[in-house]
């Protein structure tokens, strides 16, 4: 039988602490099992109303992985595909990235089991409204705190803050980040996990010499994260050649016009119907002949079939999970720097950190604070991985799951024995 997405993730979490040692370095802890069971699972029906009247029951879902360096913390996700084991996987992730990038969190996710594009405005912020009461006491300022993620965004985390304070009689802003601006958001948090992408991208290039401006690049997915990540590449003078989202993929060798191309989704229109471009399979993106390739739209979208033949030389992992565990060594083989995802997308935690400090403190940064803490953030751990990497001779991915590892056990062993 397939193995699910947590035992696929939890297979390669062995993998790459086995280098470690921790349990001889930390005998007696059962270290490795506390590490890669999540701390709390949770699946709860969840019935709301449509506006015909008619009940609609999901599944929605929290995993609190690990707090051992600090609160739960990761975003929530309504799509169809969301299930237990993928939440418990993304969950492992989160934790693991908070960790690389040095912020005071644990790991979480949650999500729902739903069409949610489907569903109109009054249903989705019932249904959104109804995970939060849901969730209402496994979820806290201090505990353990969502954000957005895949069909989420500012407008859902403004409805589950309303609803928490609605029922815990108390404005605690810190419940969720990634909220609007007019709720105790954070400027920068929409754009920081694709932005993030970018400073990543920056500090490799320069390790894979290769020249930013005029290089080529093909962006997989075009919502928060990948669009945020092609506009930025754009304005380095990165050619972007090629973009896909769910309806499609288009291609311009002369470098798509991103602004204009952003302009015409947001105005409602298919991203494939973009008239100054020729429309193509979207399966068909992740093996474009670019330099670099940015992987932001769902788990395993790399597949022991596609990467053999991909051609770019830097792939930027800004969805959680793009790569299939059975392609990594593929992709290893081919010699392209990749920048692995709990390293690659953490810009979108780092600022959700900010914001959540913003909150307890109630004085908010400048967007060019926000840019220059994040920047600072995202380049002091591509170098640590990147220097543990070349230390070591082994894969960026390699040395972010060390990193990452050796910070959790740590604080996790200095917890005691009682
Ligand atoms: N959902 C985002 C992620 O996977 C953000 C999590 C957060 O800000 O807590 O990294």
């Amino acid at each position: 039988m397939e193995k699910d997405a947590f035992e696929l993730a939890k297979e390669h979490f062995y993998r790459y602490a086995e280098p470690l040692q921790l349990p001889r370095r930390y005998p007696k802890c059962d270290i490795l099992e506390r590490l890669t069971t999540p701390d709390c699972s949770i699946q709860n029906r969840l019935t709301f109303q449509r506006d015909d009247g008619s009940l609609q029951v999901c599944q929605a879902y929290r995993v609190q992985f690990n707090d051992d360096r600090g609160p739960y913390k990761g975003g929530i996700r309504f799509h169809p595909a969301v299930g237990q084991a993928e939440t418990k996987a993304l969950a492992f992730w989160m934790y693991l990235k908070t960790a690389v990038v040095n912020i005071p969190f644990g790991g979480a996710k949650g999500g729902v089991s739903v069409d949610y594009p489907s569903l109109s405005l009054q249903e989705k912020e019932r249904l959104t409204k109804r995970y939060a009461m849901v969730m209402l006491d496994v979820i806290g300022p201090e505990k353990d705190i969502p954000a957005p993620d895949v069909n989420t965004g500012e407008r859902e985390m403004g409805w589950i803050l309303d609803e928490w304070r609605m029922i815990h009689g108390k404005y605690q802003r810190g419940v969720v980040t990634g909220k609007p601006m007019s709720m105790g958001g954070s400027q920068g948090r929409r754009e920081a996990t694709g932005r993030g992408v970018v400073y990543t991208i920056t500090e490799a290039a320069k390790d894979a010499k290769l020249k930013l401006s005029g290089a080529s690049a093909a962006v997989q997915g075009f919502g928060n994260v990948g669009a945020t990540a092609a506009r930025l590449l754009h304005e380095l003078g990165v050619r972007v050649t090629a973009v896909s989202d769910v309806t499609g993929a288009i291609r311009q060798p002369k470098g798509l016009n991103i602004p204009e191309v952003l302009a015409h989704v947001q105005a409602g229109h298919a991203l494939a119907e973009y008239p100054e471009a020729e429309a193509f399979e979207r399966d068909e993106l992740i093996v474009e002949p670019v330099d670099v390739l940015v992987l932001a739209a769902l788990e395993n979208a790399v597949t022991v079939e596609n990467a053999p033949h991909i051609k770019a030389r830097l792939i930027a992992e800004g969805a959680n999970g793009p790569v299939h565990p059975a392609a990594v060594d593929i992709l290893n083989l081919r010699e392209a720097l990749v920048i692995p995802d709990i390293l690659c997308n953490a810009g979108g935690a780092t600022v959700s950190y900010f914001e959540w400090v913003q909150n307890r403190q109630e004085f908010y940064w400048t967007l060019e604070r926000v840019n220059e803490e994040l920047r600072r953030v995202m380049l002091d751990a591509y170098r640590q991985v990147a220097d543990l990497a070349a230390a070591h001779d082994v894969t960026l991915r390699d040395a972010a799951y060390r990193i990452a590892i050796e910070r959790v056990a740590e604080a996790a062993v200095r917890r005691g024995v009682q």
